[in-house]
């Protein structure tokens, strides 16, 4: 699979998945360890987390599902932005690792901004970074002022990834954002690539999916794909979802299609807030 090199020389696959509503209710755990061991048996090795899903019953899904094949994986977890001080974030990440029953987090981020200082927080990153707990870390949901106050926070040039909401219906990043976070070589991470599921059924994406007799979600991944610099992450627990998404990287998007594409779904024309939904 293509990779990203982040600023540490780590390298990244493209395609991960992601894990947000895992670990809620104990009925649907069988299902999501088997999910994840599906997508490592299919060849990813890239899972997004964070402390917040299920109350840190995500991580221990991921456990579960990993134990007896951690070595070649890209754990992604984050902190919650109140736990995110000089020494909250150390906690914090202390308690992933526990939950994770892992020796190190490879990327680890700042799930939203709070009123932590970033000094703070970037200090107590670079001490984890140190003590070899966290191999990377990174934000999400950083607009492009945050990411450039960021930038000039002593070893904020650190910063490996941004984590932002990118599908098909939800192009903001692209009229500045994206430009500046590949400028700076900070990767981008795509959250909710598949719009969380409704994006799926717009008949635009499935004239495109059938011309390439693939499915909507594997074209609405390479869409996002298409992008230097860009890593996909999206969930799915049911086995047929998990096999589609990952069909995705046989798709070769051209331009008829990208222009079909942005007919139905238009870039931005101009500056947006941030979206997180
Ligand atoms: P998503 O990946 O866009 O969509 C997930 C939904 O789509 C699930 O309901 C899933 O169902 C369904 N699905 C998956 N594959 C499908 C397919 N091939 N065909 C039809 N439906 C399919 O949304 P997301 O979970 O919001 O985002 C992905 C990941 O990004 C999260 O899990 C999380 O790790 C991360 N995230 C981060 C933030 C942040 O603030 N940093 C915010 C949101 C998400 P099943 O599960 O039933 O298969």
């Amino acid at each position: 699979m293509q990779t990203i090199t982040l600023k540490s020389g780590d390298k990244v696959p493209v395609l991960g998945l992601g894990t947000w509503h895992m670990g809620e209710r104990r009925s649907e755990r069988a299902g999501e360890v088997a999910a994840i061991r599906l997508a490592l048996d299919l060849g990813l090795t890239l899972i997004d987390t964070a402390e917040m899903y299920g109350d840190g019953g995500a991580e221990e899904v991921i456990a579960e599902a990993i134990a007896d094949r951690r070595d070649g994986l890209f754990i992604v977890s984050k902190v919650y932005p109140h736990n995110a001080s000089r020494t909250g974030a150390i906690a914090a990440c202390e308690r992933s690792l526990k939950r994770l029953r892992t020796e190190r987090i490879d990327l680890y981020l700042l799930h939203w901004r709070g009123s932590v200082p970033l000094a703070e927080t970037v200090e107590a990153f670079e001490r984890l970074k140190k003590d070899g707990k966290i191999r990377n870390w990174g934000v999400s949901n950083f607009d492009t002022r945050d990411t450039t106050e960021l930038a000039g926070v002593s070893e904020g040039g650190h910063c490996a990834s941004n984590q932002v909401l990118y599908h098909l219906g939800s192009r903001g990043i692209e009229w500045q954002l994206l430009g500046t976070c590949q400028k700076a070589r900070v990767m981008v991470m795509a959250y909710s690539p598949l719009g969380q599921g409704p994006l799926l059924r717009k008949a635009a994406l499935k004239k495109v999916a059938d011309r390439h007799r693939a499915d909507p979600a594997a074209v609405a991944l390479a869409w996002v794909l298409r992008q230097p610099g860009v890593v996909a992450i999206p969930k799915a627990v049911r086995p047929e979802h998990v096999r589609a998404n990952i069909s995705a990287l046989d798709v070769k998007l051209d331009a008829e299609d990208l222009k079909a594409l942005d007919a139905a779904f238009p870039p931005p024309q101009r500056e947006m807030p941030m979206d997180m939904t």
